[in-house]
């Protein structure tokens, strides 16, 4: 197995991780397998606790793993599935190095950094090999910025990494930026220079250094970085802005082969890539006949990454259209305040997105209602079908005061509830209902159709609420259309009303189950009903 670990140095933001993808990308279409992981040098567990602030999305893997939104990208980017050996926080390393120590695991010697938490660091990317032995290449992206403090030792593990199977197979590829200094008029590589030398300090020789720039890479300075940094020139590729959405990104790393030089540097024979597929998908998204305006109505719509993957799921089935879907985002909390008037007359469908928290609730259910009423499509998706929910128990099934337990412990009508096995639980950390779960679709619904009439579908979850089973009877006698309940415990996983021209939610994450020419059969059918009903 071959080894690619991807560094960043001078800023943070640089988009390391759609490097990291796009090189897994134009691996795949050299017909290697590949994998992907991330390690995050911060102290919490897993992402699963931080705010959206600090954060951005939760992304959950089939095994139920909260992690890092890059792992988005890379599942989006590839056809990997990947699981929890795909993702490592300093926190967890120390977590279990300590939990190892209280067992007596080490046998009496004095537990240290090295050569303890390198070697549970170490351990991490070999048990990622073993779990698909059939992988080609493992690529590694470690978060942060070289030389920050606490990614010191995950840089120290890779360098003993590399040493013990063969610094032949492994290639280290560091993310630059080179910044234009407008008044000199003049792209400037010394900080890349400077943070190659602090790698190289720790004993990290990059085989490639990609340079992120605004503008084009001229040869003097992929000769000056060549020399600088101990890389041939060819090795210094540049890794562009680009115009109209990162899945350009493959296409512009392409420009400088480095899918080559990777090949080179691991001594891997692989195929030339044939990028017309991506291409194509990349040109339907550029130039789309149609355009749908998509209502998102949550409570972090001012942060760009907090949604990323319902609005990357929401391009996806857009160009699968040939429809450009255009973002409106709605706040909550103006709804709640201001009434419907804070919903631009514009949009052609509402979606509401997953939460927690009761703040802004009566906004985004008063925009669930404005959409079932005014014949909007509306998708909700976990949270947002717990609203829909809410809001056809007390508007259609005259339920007063209707709500989830989450927002109002001693709700009149708690149609929203805890299971069980949910309540009494205090700790916050992975203890909800996470991952994939096998359901049932029933068959003559709107989501049977979609699904192409598959009897079960394996969605991933990321919830501690259920819809009540006391409420269940009563919600469909007023017309709710129960569409798919989970196999073991028989939970509502998709609700619909057929009476509309889209009204579809999911107690579960479809937004995590996109892939560019794979749409997600929920978002591809709404995003077609909103095109149909707005051309109508
Ligand atoms: N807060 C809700 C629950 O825990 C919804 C969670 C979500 O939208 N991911 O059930």
């Amino acid at each position: 197995m071959k080894y690619i670990f991807v560094t960043g140095g001078v800023v943070s933001s640089l988009g390391k991780g759609l490097a990291a993808a796009s090189i897994g990308t134009l691996l795949e279409h050299r017909n290697l397998k590949v994998q992907l992981q991330k390690f995050d040098p911060y102290l919490n567990v897993d992402p699963g606790t931080m705010s959206p602030y600090q954060h951005g999305e939760v992304y959950v893997l089939d095994d139920g793993a909260e992690t890092d939104l890059d792992l988005g990208h890379y599942e989006r980017f590839t056809n990997c599935t990947l699981s929890q050996f795909n993702s490592l926080s300093s926190g967890q390393v120390f977590e279990n190095v300590i939990k190892k120590e209280r067992r007596g695991d080490y046998l009496g010697a004095t537990v240290q950094f090295i050569p303890h938490v390198t070697d549970a660091i170490k351990d991490h990317i070999q048990q990622a090999a073993e779990k698909t032995p059939d992988t080609d290449v493992i690529i590694t992206e470690i978060g942060g910025t070289v030389g920050d403090i606490e990614g010191h030792l995950f840089l120290e593990a890779l360098r003993q990494f590399s040493l013990e199977v063969g610094r032949e197979n492994v290639c280290f590829i560091h993310v630059t930026l080179l910044p234009l200094v407008k008044a000199a008029g003049e792209i400037k590589t010394k900080p890349t220079q400077q943070s190659v030398a602090k790698l190289r300090e720790i004993g990290i020789q990059p085989d490639i250094i990609i340079c992120r720039t605004e503008h084009d890479l001229d040869e003097d300075n992929r000769r000056k970085i060549a020399m600088f940094c101990n890389v041939p020139a060819l090795n210094v590729v540049a890794f562009r802005d680009v115009e109209h959405t990162i899945y350009e990104c493959p296409l512009d790393l392409r420009k400088d082969k480095i899918d080559r030089l990777v090949s080179d540097v691991l001594g891997l024979e692989s195929d030339t890539p044939d990028l017309q597929q991506w291409q194509n998908f990349v040109e339907r998204l550029i130039k789309p006949s149609h355009k749908v305006r998509i209502g998102i109505v949550g409570k972090y719509i001012e942060l760009q990454d907090a949604y990323k993957s319902i609005y990357e799921s929401l391009t996806i089935a857009g160009a699968a259209h040939d429809t450009k879907v255009k973002l409106v985002k709605i706040d909550a909390e103006k709804v709640e305040k201001e009434g419907t008037k804070a919903i631009s007359k514009k949009i052609d469908g509402i979606l509401i997105p997953g939460g927690f928290g009761e703040r802004g609730i009566e906004g985004k259910i008063l925009a669930a209602q404005y959409a079932r009423e005014n014949d909007i499509p509306y998708f909700g998706i976990c949270l947002g079908m717990q609203i829909a929910t809410i809001e056809f128990a007390r508007n259609v099934c005259g339920l007063k005061g209707a709500n989830s337990t989450e927002f109002e412990k001693d709700a009149p009508h708690p149609v929203i509830c805890l299971q069980e096995e949910q309540q009494g639980i205090t700790d916050m950390g992975g203890s909800m209902r996470l991952g994939n779960c096998r359901s049932i679709l029933i068959s003559g619904t709107k989501s049977a159709e979609l699904y192409d009439n598959a009897p079960f579908i394996n969605e991933r979850h990321r919830h501690r609420y259920e819809v009540n089973s006391d409420y269940q009877d009563q919600l469909q006698e007023a017309g709710l259309v129960i569409a798919s309940v989970s196999e073991k415990e028989g939970l509502v996983e998709i609700i619909e009303n057929p009476e509309h021209p889209y009204f579809v939610a999911a107690q579960f994450h479809p937004e995590f189950k996109s892939k560019p020419n794979h749409p997600h059969p929920l978002f591809s059918g709404f995003i077609q009903a909103t095109l149909k009903n707005k051309l109508a």
